[in-house]
């Protein structure tokens, strides 16, 4: 057997629906940046498009490129990365909408559509106060006053919040007043200020579109978001270790009592990230088995001690309803979309509840 990764589509348009149904009546977009956050963009994206999204959003040109012959002629696709030289004239020629982010941007969007003969069409990224991504506001004051916006056909006026995840944070009201006050200069054209963490927080967010990620793949901060991702393993060889023996890379884990180790057949080249080592486990009949040791590129070694039927050839599960996304990267120290972006090329992928 081999290590298998399962998606349900199911539960991804359902997490998209119920987003969408907290939004207030704003369109409910979808972000498919990363492949999807590692799940399959190829699959995910025809997938929501089958449930009704109709707006999808990428981080790079090139992955909004590929989106397109994914899509099909008729959803809005979305780049967050902005247009550059190379790709700036395929985007208008194949309807890929890129927001702007600098001024420099907005220049190459104007000369693309005059050497076109016709007008751009493309959003303004706004920075609000996490200084990532965006123009400031004196950039898009600048942009205003001197015909910098002429031969752009503007959809979209976007910002990003740096702190959704916590309700409680002043960085998110803060945020708001000032995509509030850009925006007021660019009367008509929509807004979209919320990502999953913004939907959350409330109607006053939404504005006239969302765009979740993390929430359609099971993610934090969306509670209720149902599992999306299922990550069984082979169990390659089961050994008895004796008090005081060493398991793997480092010798830096020990056996105190008489042990039974598992070796499986996963490492950090399948996403399973290396900080995880000595700290996360792996679930098999109910039962966490422990990391013990080092992550190996390949090969993850469990303490299955109490797991005294488990045999070569079970999988034993990474991901499942024992252990979401969330509750394996708190044990690894990171967040769910560094998991889910990492899951590895090696896995055979099954994909469940496809639209029909
Ligand atoms: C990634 C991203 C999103 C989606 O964020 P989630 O937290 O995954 O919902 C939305 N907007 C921008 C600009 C992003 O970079």
């Amino acid at each position: 057997m081999r290590a298998t990764l399962t998606i349900d589509l199911a539960a991804i348009r359902r997490n998209w629906r119920a987003l969408g149904a907290r939004a207030g009546g704003a369109v409910c977009a979808a972000v498919v940046k990363a492949d999807a956050y590692g799940l399959g963009a190829a699959t995910v994206a025809p997938a929501l498009a089958a449930e009704g999204a109709r707006v999808f959003f990428t981080a790079l040109p090139e992955e909004a490129l590929d989106l397109r012959d994914v899509l099909g002629p008729g959803p809005e696709i979305w780049c967050f990365n902005g247009p550059c030289p190379a790709t700036a004239a395929e985007l208008l020629a194949r309807g890929v909408r890129p927001l702007l982010n600098d001024p420099s941007q907005a220049a190459l969007a104007r000369e693309t559509a005059r050497a076109a003969g016709r007008a751009y069409p493309c959003g303004l990224q706004l920075d609000s106060g996490m200084n990532r991504l965006g123009l400031e506001a004196d950039e898009l004051a600048a942009l205003r006053a001197g015909d910098g916006l002429a031969g752009l056909d503007l959809g979209l006026a976007l910002s990003h919040l740096a702190c959704s995840d916590d309700p409680a944070d002043p960085m998110n009201a803060a945020q708001r007043a000032e995509f509030l006050a850009m925006t007021e200069s660019l009367p008509g054209v929509p807004r979209s200020l919320a990502a999953t963490g913004g939907v959350l927080l409330g109607a006053d967010y939404a504005f006239e579109l969302v765009r979740p990620g993390i929430g359609l793949y099971g993610g934090a901060p969306f509670a209720a978001a149902e599992p999306v991702a299922t990550l069984e393993v082979p169990v390659l060889q089961v050994r008895a270790v004796r008090p005081g023996e060493a398991v793997g890379y480092g010798a830096n884990w020990r056996a105190e009592r008489p042990s039974r180790v598992a070796t499986i057949a996963a490492g950090y080249a399948d996403g399973v990230i290396r900080a995880a080592g000595n700290r996360a486990a792996a679930w098999w009949r109910g039962r966490p088995l422990p990391f013990a040791g080092r992550v190996s590129m390949d090969l993850v070694t469990l303490d299955a001690t109490d797991a005294p039927d488990l045999r070569p050839g079970d999988a034993v599960r990474l991901l499942g309803p024992e252990q979401g996304v969330d509750a394996l990267a708190a044990a690894a120290g990171t967040i769910g979309y560094e998991i889910l972006t990492a899951l590895g090329s090696r896995y055979a992928r099954r994909y469940e509840g496809a639209p029909v």
